[in-house]
């Protein structure tokens, strides 16, 4: 293997101490916790995972933290109540409502009822224009955290070229438009891309949010290329035993990691970055709610 693997574990580990020691700054100072409302509606079990999994590493930032678990046949007329109920929390920094959501639910009307200023996903259509616009935001987690990562591997990414393949409103967007921000050239792919190969063999940067297991090998990438995956895609692993499963990216890691200067692995790469950046979400959140300086 040619490539630097770039540990998002340990990163997301770094920042989850800095978020530690803000929460007790603001404690001790301010006699402020801030607080996190996770809104899970139904039982996908994935979401069951990732929900229970926010709601622990916020305790142990030292952060409240607030879960609500409604039934899948929840109306949404009750849905939106919890979310006036939680925007009007002044213990609550921060909502995040946990998607999927089921079919029978709006999922823009949803999040466009949170409160922008709580909208520690970054998903409200305001923070996604005052993204656009390069104004102060909340900036989703898991670009935020392909963001920091790059920044750490390389420096200054200005003038860089950035492929993106993925335009989903949740990553491929908000990642492009951060990497604008930081001035690169970016270009964003997506399943209507004509010839995909030779648009990734241009980056630089190469960020990969399809959601299709491997799809991307090492003679796409650019001899040096910084590449991040985004990808979770759980696949069989008959070698682990019958019926048991792994989470492989969507670039092939193997031979990529022989061209790449550097990659993220999954998992352990982007993955941890996302909820290390929720839990930082919610303390700029809440040092915003009390007009006190945002940790930098
Ligand atoms: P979406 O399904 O919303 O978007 C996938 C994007 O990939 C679409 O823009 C689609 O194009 C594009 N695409 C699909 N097939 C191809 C193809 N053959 N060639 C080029 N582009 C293609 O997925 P998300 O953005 O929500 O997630 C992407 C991946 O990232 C998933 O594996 C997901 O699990 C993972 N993820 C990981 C997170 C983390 O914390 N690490 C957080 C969020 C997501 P089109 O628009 O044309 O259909």
């Amino acid at each position: 293997m040619r490539a630097e693997l770039i540990d998002g574990k340990a990163f997301a580990g770094k920042i989850r101490a800095q978020v530690a020691e803000n929460v007790a700054r603001l404690k001790s100072g301010h006699g402020l916790t801030p607080g996190l409302a996770v809104v899970l509606v139904g039982e996908d079990p994935a979401s069951e995972v990732y929900v229970r999994s926010k709601g622990k590493q916020t305790l142990e930032a030292g952060m409240a933290s607030f879960e609500h678990k409604l039934p899948s046949d929840t109306a949404q007329a009750d849905l939106l109540a919890l979310i006036a109920q939680l925007n009007g929390d002044a213990s609550v920094h921060g909502i995040l409502v946990q998607l999927p959501l089921p079919d029978h639910l709006d999922s823009d009307l949803v999040i466009n009822a949170i409160d922008p200023a709580k909208d520690v996903d970054g998903f409200h259509i305001s923070n996604v224009g005052l993204l656009g616009t390069g104004q102060k935001s909340m900036v989703p987690c898991t670009p935020l955290g392909c963001l920091m990562m790059l920044r750490d591997q390389l420096g200054s990414l200005s003038g860089l070229n950035a492929v993106v393949v993925g335009r989903s409103n949740i990553v491929g967007k908000p990642m492009a438009q951060l990497l604008l921000g930081d001035s690169c050239t970016v270009t964003i792919a997506h399943s209507r891309t004509r010839d995909l190969a030779a648009v990734c063999r241009r980056a630089d940067i190469l960020v990969a949010a399809v959601g299709r297991p491997k799809m991307i090998p090492g003679d796409w990438i650019k001899p040096g290329a910084t590449v991040i995956d985004v990808g979770i895609n759980r696949i069989p692993a008959p070698e682990k035993g019958e019926g048991k499963t792994r989470l492989v990216g969507d670039v092939h890691f193997d031979s990529a990691a022989e061209v790449a200067g550097a990659i993220t692995p999954v998992p352990g790469g982007v993955g941890p970055m996302t909820i290390a950046c929720l839990l930082a979400n919610t303390v700029t959140a809440c040092c915003r709610a009390h007009g006190l300086p945002e940790p930098t």
